[in-house]
């Protein structure tokens, strides 16, 4: 496809040959490389972004950013722009303190940053292919000295060449190469609302592992953007032992994840620059990081088994459940319940498996009734039982995400309740509740008064998925005694 691999880095990689002598100059390379990305844009449809009419933004000790703008077609979102950007220097022959050695060798840097160089190169080509324009206007920078410390970035934050105030989203590509177990590492979802769920919606049909780390690193070019307070993503697959060493080489990359990433990063680049609306900056996202993140994302322990039995968890050939223990304390052993009794009736209904035990212990309304055959004896039981807890309808506890405001997250997932069947786990994101968004305050209503079963929309690490929970008849009181 127009996006596959032998035109990813095939035709790139004449960028990252050592273009000098050993000793030489730098400025030289960097240069070459930038005047090659030049050649590449002036065949393509987008109009120099630089200044003076050119590609080029010079700055510093011969530095320079290439820069090229794709217009938008609506006349009055195409004064507002969306920012794609990869750095394409590296440490050339490295030195002691930007190389891990070996230094003297040339450094071509294919994972960094030849790969998120070529993934820019890619959403433009393709963006001539299909011959569409999203609705605002498009910044592609190619920065140049981020391994300086983010030079060329932050010099364009000083010398803009797009009006800076109608920035609306910066996505960052920087080391895309290695893709490993599908996963890919997205930065900067919490500077803007609701960016998690607009990167996991990209990521439909493409299904890659996505991980959202809340810290910012001043580590690549989306950290001048997000101090200057703008939405700001990075797309990184992540180090390895090459990472700034000569064998940082593209022999070494995944060609095939960098065309996946190259579909992801069309589609972010697209949506973001043809939505009706793009998210403010978010002011809490400087004070968020890892820490803060494993608490919202901790999972408490499930709580205490409603009923206090340890049943078998084999079939009976009459279908009921014999219980292997009761808990001391528990109302089972309140209820006067033993070993070895088989449990057939409970809140009324008959107890025919024991994975439907389980979810009517979940969710049957207390105080109700046990109908339980025990060994030597003719007549039945009937045992009444407190049951600890509140009756769950679908077995979920949850919590919110002011940087998602239309979602919640699973905290619990209570064991052997629909919930649970339905393969939920906590960490999970709810989007939707049978074909409707929702704001947190009204997703109790939606789950307590929407009928079975439930159609819900989940998000797990960047994937969005639809899952259909079943849920028992409603057990009314006058059932269960
Ligand atoms: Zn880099």
């Amino acid at each position: 496809g127009q996006l596959g691999p032998a035109s990813l880095l095939g035709r790139h990689r004449r960028s990252r040959r050592p273009w000098q002598p050993q000793g030489a100059p730098s400025p030289a390379g960097g240069h070459a490389a930038a005047e090659y990305l030049a050649e590449r844009l002036r065949t393509a449809d987008v109009r120099p972004g630089g200044v003076d009419g050119g590609f080029f933004q010079d700055f510093g000790d011969g530095y320079r950013n290439v820069l090229a703008v794709l217009s938008g077609r609506d006349p009055k979102a195409k004064k507002e722009f969306v920012i794609v950007g990869a750095h394409f220097d590296h440490v050339g022959y490295g030195t002691w303190r930007n190389s891990r050695g070996p230094i003297g060798y040339v450094h071509n840097g294919a994972d960094d940053n030849a790969s998120g160089v070529a993934g820019l190169l890619e959403v433009i080509e393709a963006f001539d292919v299909l011959g569409i324009r999203p609705r605002r206007s498009i910044l592609f920078a190619f920065w140049d000295a981020e391994e300086k410390g983010l030079l060329g970035s932050e010099h364009w934050l000083q010398s803009p060449t797009v009006p800076l105030e109608r920035v609306r989203l910066v996505i960052t590509a920087d080391m895309i190469g290695r893709l490993r177990d599908q996963t890919l590492t997205v930065f900067g979802t919490r500077t803007g609302a609701g960016l998690r769920r607009f990167v996991s919606e990209q990521n439909r049909g493409i299904n890659l592992r996505l991980v959202f780390p809340w810290d910012m690193k001043r580590d690549s070019d989306h950290y001048a953007f997000f101090e200057y307070r703008l939405p700001s993503l990075l797309l990184h697959t992540g180090l390895h032992d090459d990472y700034h060493r000569p064998s940082d080489d593209v022999e070494r990359l995944n060609l095939g994840g960098m065309e996946t990433i190259g579909r992801l990063l069309f589609r972010l680049v697209w949506a973001a620059a043809d939505a009706d609306a793009l998210p403010l900056f978010r002011e809490d996202s400087f004070q968020e990081n890892s820490a803060w993140q494993d608490q919202v994302e901790a999972v408490p322990e499930p709580p205490p088994d409603r009923l206090g039995v340890r049943c078998k968890q084999e079939r009976a050939p009459d279908g009921s459940v014999e219980v292997a223990e009761v808990i001391p304390g528990s109302p089972a052993e309140q209820a006067g319940l033993l070993p070895g009794d088989r449990i057939v009736r409970f809140a009324g209904r008959p107890v025919a498996r024991y994975p439907d035990f389980r979810t009517l212990l979940v969710t049957a309304p207390s105080p109700a009734e046990l109908v339980v055959h025990r060994p030597e004896r003719e007549m039945p039981l009937h045992l009444r039982v407190e049951l600890l807890g509140e009756p769950l309808r679908v077995g979920i506890v949850w919590r919110t995400d002011e940087a998602e405001p239309r979602s919640v997250i699973l905290s619990q997932v209570v064991p052997g309740s629909p919930a649970d069947l339905a393969g939920l786990q906590p960490r999970d994101r709810i989007y939707r509740v049978s074909g409707r968004d929702f704001q947190p305050d009204e997703f109790f209503k939606l789950v307590t008064e929407t009928p079975s079963p439930l159609q819900l929309l989940i998000e797990r690490d960047g994937r969005i998925r639809s899952v259909r929970v079943p849920l028992l008849p409603d057990l009314r009181r006058d059932d269960a005694l």
